[in-house]
């Protein structure tokens, strides 16, 4: 996966951290932080975080639980009380049944995924991930000897990938199907008949696992329903893990609270990993979570219809720009513009920008406005841009963007 990072005192660094990359949203975040930090007037859409606080009554939960010293150890897979919440939520929400046994809490849907990786990997096994994907995805699979299979699903294909693109992926080795709807980066999600028509390829090939990263299931637009492969086609439940947490949906990513719901073997695998490393995820966070399962569900609704706005001023301001092509995604809260017209134009300063990553970085430098390449997401020339601010701000960086790109001139040479 391209080149790793240097470490100073690498000789006692172990050989399978040679080829990790730290997590570039993270990093251009934290860049874009340090500017802000010394003095610049950076607008930074590079988050991947509703930017409305937790609600009261779950921030109530995690008080009465400190309150009444709910401060102690759990058990490593989680509280009962959180296992239940998440077993009726997942009847309520996706028309799953599951036992305790088949579910487990750790800190964030990202450490679901890791310990996934990490329980089921041999070296050389095959994990099928469709570009553009989460960054963090091919990383695990590297990290413990597995080999990502990059399917790329351009633009063109509104980012998605055919039951032929699957079928034609899939090897003898392949251990793993990961499929993010809605989707990070891009916004777009399957509907139910594009994941009736994979799940038909899978069906066919009983030796792939499937892991479903539900984690934007709330924010769907227009109306759409979501869907969850193993709901649409129950055959595939037995094999699926699903992956999900209350980060994005409740505005908890501070809390660090994701859960997965698979086959117990699998869960009790993945437990096993949690009590050698983290153990519980925080007694205080599962209370909380608890509060934010069973607890009122309409304010996701107002949330929705405000990510909806602000997707639908984003994506109307970017097709404005010349040399920006931006499609109107489904969910999440993203857009995933491509940029490829821009390849090659010079700035005033006479500089030619080659590729995406010089792109954002000139946008960050002169329009202020910090945005994620999309090669971090395995789809180059295409910027992304987390919309998870106010409209407001919204405005002025489209403002800004409108304005520097437009300086730019079509090179000759
Ligand atoms: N999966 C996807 C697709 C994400 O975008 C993120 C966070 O950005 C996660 C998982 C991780 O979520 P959590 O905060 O629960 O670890």
């Amino acid at each position: 996966m391209g080149q790793g990072i240097s470490y100073p005192g690498v000789m006692m660094i172990a050989n399978r951290l040679q080829a990790l990359k730290p997590s570039p949203t993270l990093m251009l975040s934290q860049k874009a932080s340090d500017l802000k930090a010394q003095g610049r007037d950076i607008i930074n859409l590079t988050v991947g975080e509703p930017d409305f606080p937790t609600p009261s009554w779950i921030c109530d939960g995690a008080t009465a639980a400190m309150a009444a010293g709910q401060t102690k150890y759990t058990a490593v897979g989680g509280t009962p009380a959180l296992k239940n919440a998440i077993i009726k939520k997942l009847e309520r929400d996706n028309h799953l049944t599951y036992s305790a046994a088949e579910v487990v809490v750790s800190c964030g849907a990202k450490q679901v995924i890791f310990n996934a990786m990490m329980a089921t990997l041999n070296p050389g096994d095959e994990v099928i991930i469709p570009a553009p994907y989460w960054v963090s995805y091919p990383e695990m699979v590297t990290l413990f000897s597995g080999n990502p299979v990059i399917v790329s699903c351009p633009q063109a294909q509104e980012f998605k990938m055919s039951p032929e693109d699957l079928e034609a992926a899939i090897t003898p080795k392949t251990k793993w199907l990961i499929l993010n709807s809605p989707s990070n980066p891009t916004g777009t999600a399957y509907s139910y008949e594009e994941l009736w028509k994979i799940a038909q390829v899978l069906r066919r090939h009983p030796q792939v696992m499937i892991l479903c990263d539900d984690i934007y299931e709330h924010l769907m637009f227009d109306g759409e329903p979501f869907h969850t492969l193993a709901d649409v086609e129950k055959d595939l439940k037995s094999r699926t893990l699903i992956v999900n947490g209350v980060s994005k949906t409740y505005s908890m990513t501070g809390w660090r609270l994701g859960y997965g719901a698979g086959p117990s073997w699998l869960i009790q695998a993945m437990t096993d990993i949690q009590s050698q490393s983290t153990s519980n995820a925080c007694s205080i966070a599962q209370a909380a979570a608890v509060a934010a399962l069973e607890g009122p569900q309409d304010f996701i609704q107002e949330w929705r219809q405000s990510f909806q706005d602000r997707r639908n001023y984003v994506v109307e301001r970017l097709n404005q720009i010349p040399g920006v092509e931006c499609l109107n995604p489904q969910g999440a809260f993203y857009v995933f513009p491509d940029c490829l017209d821009l390849m090659g134009r010079k700035t005033p300063q006479g500089d030619r920008l080659v590729n995406d990553t010089e792109l954002c970085a000139y946008l960050l430098e002169v329009a202020e406005v910090a945005m994620v390449p999309g090669s971090a997401f395995g789809m180059p020339n295409h910027l992304r841009l987390s919309y998870a601010v106010s409209l407001e701000t919204l405005q002025k960086a489209c403002d800004r963007l409108e304005r520097v790109i437009s300086s730019f001139q079509i090179s000759d040479t």
